[in-house]
């Protein structure tokens, strides 16, 4: 008898982004308020039909610190009005 040995398989978790043009997508932005990077949140402010445009606020202070314009559904999407 033999204790069945199982080989453990870890699944490859150095998935590092290779392309250079992934999307820019902060999670931490330069927050004048606190005067140093924050962790911010991204809130959908309009629904264009050139894409999402998001607003960052700061996590802490809701100090608005960027916006950003996600075209990644445009084209794809299908307005049914
Ligand atoms: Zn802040």
């Amino acid at each position: 008898m033999f204790g069945g040995g199982i080989p453990g398989r870890k699944p490859g978790v150095s998935a590092r982004a290779k392309s250079q043009f992934d999307e820019f997508d902060a999670s931490e932005l330069y927050c004048p308020n606190c005067r140093r990077a924050m962790p911010v949140r991204k809130r959908l402010l309009l629904i264009l039909p050139e894409g999402d445009k998001y607003e960052y606020l700061c996590a802490r202070c809701l100090t608005s610190v960027g916006e950003k314009l996600d075209k990644s559904r445009a084209g794809d999407v299908k307005l049914i009005i």
